[in-house]
């Protein structure tokens, strides 16, 4: 078959690419800046060295306009904010007195100023640094950076760029700033903001820029018809701006839904969607605005956020559709390639059988060239290409990683009664009441200890070989000792074992899972300077043997009180992985819960009565849009019941989730059907507690008293205040002690004394009790 058409050759782009450099020389450099081990001069050369070789890399790859601005020392939403001048005002000195100190003071806070706060780019694992703006926000463009960086792409003879974060998602993502009311709209800034975004245009342009991209991914959420009024205007005011370079305005991680009308009429030459998932959707939405006549459409095929090789044909049938739909269409990755690792050729300990069903960033980059030659010249031209990715695709799909018969046949068994719990709650909470015989307002912690550098050292000498498997065990063991001997001692209910085994709470149980894969290279950037390896969810899901028992088994040894047994839940093994995409995920998570639920009932069996299925991640995996929100949830909460429902009426199961926001799923946390639930509360003075209360949560739990996210040591009568607000919303009977979240990042003397002062304030208040 031949895809020929008269339309202009179809391009390649990408809107961006990693940042760190092929061994993290970035992370290295902006370190040993702050270390005062790098110089200014030092930093900036290495910084541009790496942009030049992503440049070059790109266009040598057959890239034809190459994305400039997408690099940041530390964040792009940061960034922007020093584009329009919306520098908090406690950070002001320090950015007048040196710019680049002055930008990591804001991303990173010093001795005496708080930082901006950091929060989820979207649905992915990348935090962006959120804007503080107020009715006094006064913008000012400052271009430099964008226009350093395109004129050294320029330089290199290459076509380029300029990406841009859009004015509505950057208004959409600001908060109000400290002081300011909490009901301050940001988005009301848009008169003010517009004509900063217009000089910058203006500098860009100046600066020999034909197109530039305004990146509008906040236009993917639902959004209200004011909203969507608002991106109208500013589309409309952005269009009539004189010597500006054409506008390519993009979309992506969803369907640009009733904003595609809006962004469609806009006097911009050029949209960009997101054909991954949400193809359907905006195949359809563009067909009912008659297309986008006269104008670019830049075809996102190629998935931009997880790390499979491409359908090359069923992206080429995709972009076939597309050509006629608009003047012209180039071929993308849905999304900037920031959120993939670099290079699959570098996995070394992965089998080359399996390797060729990867693509990071520069074999996506390789697809999009290969689509749009295909788009273009038909597809003899890319004949060779086509069929070695067809003989990878079939490889992966007749692989026994990906077909294990005996996992299929145990999730095709599943039945409804496998994801209930044998008795309701009622029944089961007095079988544990009976069963723990604990205190009214029994105190607790997350899982973790504090993550020593021992610890850390003791890892890395097992991995080196400089310590033995029985050396390294011992080490743990020794550490569980300590653990539970300070818990007794300090009055704990219900001890834990401190997981010091584990080097993360997703990685450590998918290198003991089948069907998993780690990368050794595989570096995506999580927030700044950190950069994290998400483990691959690549077949199907089976556990060959328990993978915490012993430990959990160990502790409870040394000790009368209950040990609770601590697990990472389906949820959120999937979240901070790379999933699948050759079946849905709610596929993929039954099995990792069904892997789950055989470590949950060993622990049952070895002796363990409490047992936590953490889910950290199931709030910030909710979809984009809300229309998506109960399919989504439906699964995700079958897949923690499926993990938790094996065990006896009087084994209690709790789950834990750290993060205050979780209104929208309230009825969610309920369908897990799970006995206790602990959740960040300190710093919202204990809002979940009332929040749970309204919502007539059933259960019992342990809104955090203290915030472990500082090093602050909470007071016994700061934690006692907290337990009696907490007391205004859940009586007594169901109010756990407990603090927000693991304390691994923490240090042991804060930690001995906060222990304290919350098993103190519990006990103060027991004595308060009514005695029945
Ligand atoms: N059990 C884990 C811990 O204590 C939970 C961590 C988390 O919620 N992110 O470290
Ligand atoms: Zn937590």
């Amino acid at each position: 078959m031949t895809t020929k058409s008269a339309a202009p050759a179809a391009r390649a782009t990408v809107y961006g690419y990693p940042r760190q450099g092929r061994d993290r020389e970035l992370k290295k450099a902006v370190e040993g800046y702050w270390k005062g081990r790098v110089t200014a001069d030092a930093l900036h050369a290495v910084a541009a060295g790496l942009r030049r070789a992503n440049w070059l890399e790109l266009s040598g790859a057959g890239i034809a306009e190459v994305p400039t601005g997408d690099f940041s020392f530390y964040d792009h939403v940061l960034d922007t904010s020093v584009m329009v001048g919306a520098v908090p005002g406690r950070h002001r000195d320090a950015v007048a007195a040196d710019a680049t100190d002055g930008y990591f003071a804001m991303a990173r806070g010093t001795q005496d100023v708080a930082p901006l706060e950091m929060t989820k780019w979207f649905d992915t694992n990348y935090h962006y640094l959120v804007p503080e703006l107020g009715p006094d926000t006064v913008f000012v463009a400052d271009s430099t950076k964008q226009v350093t960086e395109l004129r050294e792409a320029l330089a290199l003879g290459l076509a380029a760029r300029p990406v841009l974060v859009g004015p509505i998602t950057y208004l959409l993502l600001a908060k109000p700033a400290p002081g300011v009311a909490e009901d301050f709209q940001p988005l009301t800034l848009l008169d003010r903001l517009l004509p900063v975004y217009a000089e910058v245009l203006a500098d860009l342009r100046a600066a020999g820029a034909e197109w530039v991209q305004l990146d509008e991914p906040a236009l993917v959420q639902d959004r209200t018809p004011a909203d969507l009024n608002t991106a109208a205007r500013a589309y409309r005011d952005l269009g009539a701006v004189e010597d500006r370079p054409k506008i390519l305005v993009a979309s992506y991680f969803d369907r640009l839904g009733d904003a595609l009308p809006v962004l469609a009429k806009a006097p911009v030459e050029g949209l960009a969607l997101d054909f991954t998932g949400p193809a359907a959707a905006n195949l359809a939405g563009l067909a009912a605005v008659g297309g986008l006549p006269g104008k670019r459409l830049v075809a996102g095929v190629v998935d931009g956020r997880n790390i499979w090789a491409d359908d090359l044909q069923k992206s080429l049938t995709t972009l076939g559709t597309l050509l006629g739909l608009a003047d012209r269409v180039d071929v993308s990755a849905s999304c900037s390639l920031l959120h993939v690792p670099l290079d699959a050729t570098a996995e070394k300990d992965i089998d080359p059988q399996i390797l060729r069903w990867l693509a990071f960033a520069r074999q996506k980059t390789a697809e999009t060239v290969t689509l749009a030659a295909g788009l273009s010249r038909g597809t003899d031209a890319i004949a060779g290409e086509l069929a070695a990715n067809r003989a990878a695709l079939s490889s992966r799909a007749e692989s026994p990683l990906t077909r294990d018969p005996a996992v299929r046949a145990r999730v095709a068994a599943v039945t409804d009664t496998d994801g209930r719990r044998s008795r309701p709650y009622p029944e089961r909470a007095a079988a544990q009441r009976a069963h723990l015989g604990l205190p009214p307002l029994p105190t607790t912690t997350i899982g973790s200890f504090p993550q020593t550098t021992e610890l850390r050292t003791a890892r890395a000498d097992l991995r080196a070989g400089s310590l033995d498997a029985a050396g390294y065990e011992e080490r743990i063991r020794a550490e569980i000792r300590e653990v539970i001997a300070f818990q007794e001692k300090t009055g704990v209910d219900v001890l834990v074992h401190g997981e010091p085994e584990r080097n993360d709470m997703v990685q450590y149980f998918a290198e003991q899972l089948d069907g998993y894969l780690a990368t050794r290279h595989g570096w995506v950037q999580s927030y700044g300077t950190r950069y994290v390896r998400p483990p691959i969810l690549a077949g199907d899901i089976s556990r060959p043997k328990p993978m915490t028992v012993r430990w959990t088994a160990y502790a409870q040894s040394l000790t009368a009180k209950p040990v609770k047994g601590m697990l990472t839940g389906p949820v959120t093994m999937l979240a901070w992985s790379f999933v699948r995409d050759d079946q849905p995920l709610a596929d993929t998570a039954r099995q990792v819960a069904l892997a789950l639920r055989d470590e949950v009932n060993d622990l049952e069996a070895a002796g363990t009565s409490v047992i936590q299925v953490d889910e950290p991640a199931l709030r910030e995996t909710l979809p984009l849009r809300a229309a998506d929100h109960p399919a989504y949830l439906a699964w995700a909460t079958e897949a923690f019941r499926l993990t938790t429902a094996g065990v006896r009426p009087d084994t209690q199961i709790h789950t834990h989730m750290c993060y205050a926001e979780f209104g929208d799923i309230v009825q969610a946390i309920d369908d897990l059907d799970a006995d206790v639930i602990s959740l960040e509360a300190a710093r919202s003075h204990m809002r979940v507690a009332r929040e749970l209360a309204a919502h007539g949560y059933p259960r019992e739990a342990g809104p955090g008293v203290w915030d472990i996210h500082s090093p602050r040591v909470p007071s016994a009568e700061e934690a006692t205040a907290l337990l009696r607000k907490g007391l205004e919303a859940i009586p007594a009977d169901r109010l756990w002690v407990n603090p927000d979240c693991g304390l691994k990042t923490r240090g042991w003397p804060e930690t001995r004394t906060s222990l304290e002062n919350l098993v103190t304030a519990a006990r103060t208040l027991r004595g308060e009790l009514p005695t029945t």
